[in-house]
């Protein structure tokens, strides 16, 4: 599995259509500043489905969006898609190559879609889960973000190896059976009250 394809249209400097294509191995973006590096990585956490506009270097979600230059009028939408090469099957979808996309609204809005089909977040988190590309994003470390991990406790330290190993996964869904597991013999209890009761 490896990012293949990237194309920005409307979010953060990208106000045409851009589309970057990724080769397997490593990928350097290199520019001067303020050109647009980091938007090309805001754009990959935006599109894999990040929530947080801080993340993102901004204070709003819409903050995303083009908001326009002294040439240029404001955009109305942001829209980032993401292709993944899936040849080897990596991510749980009959697909050999995977395009996630999502769009935001001026007006508030905001879509999925995996392959073309409208999709929830959930699903784009789902898909992602056991990739180590998941919902706390430690795939994508930000300037300054290296100190916050070496400098991180144990208990957090390990919460990050367990995002990128996908096992927070597996963590999450064993608590929620757990609960469940409780609830249903809190019930058992009280039928076994109950039919004492009525014997
Ligand atoms: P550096 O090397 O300094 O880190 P960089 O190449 O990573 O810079 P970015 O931070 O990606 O640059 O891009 C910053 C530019 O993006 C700024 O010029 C900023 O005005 C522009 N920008 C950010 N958000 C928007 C937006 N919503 N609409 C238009 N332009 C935006």
């Amino acid at each position: 599995m490896y990012l293949k394809g990237l194309t920005l249209k409307g979010f953060k400097s990208f106000a045409s259509a851009t589309s970057l294509n990724f080769e397997p191995g490593i990928t350097a973006i290199v520019g001067p500043n303020g050109s647009g590096k980091s938007n090309v990585v805001d754009a990959l956490a935006w599109v894999m489905g990040e929530q947080g506009a801080k993340s993102l270097r901004g204070a709003k979600m819409e903050d995303v969006i083009f908001a326009g230059t002294s040439g240029r009028a404001p955009l109305g939408r942001a829209e980032v898609s993401l292709t993944i090469d899936n040849t080897d099957g990596v991510l749980p979808i009959d697909y050999t190559e995977v395009t996630i996309s999502r769009t935001l609204f001026r007006s508030g809005g905001s879509e999925y879609a995996i392959n073309g089909h409208a999709a929830r977040l959930l699903d784009v988190q789902e898909l992602l889960s056991d990739t180590g590309m998941g919902r706390e994003m430690h795939v994508i470390v930000g300037q300054g973000q290296l100190d916050q991990i070496l400098q991180a406790t144990p208990e957090a330290r390990r919460g990050f190896i367990e995002e990128a190993a996908g096992v927070l996964k597996h963590r999450r869904r064993k608590d929620k059976a757990v609960r469940k597991l409780e609830s249903t013999q809190a019930n058992l209890a009280r039928l076994t009250d109950l039919i004492a009761e009525i014997r």
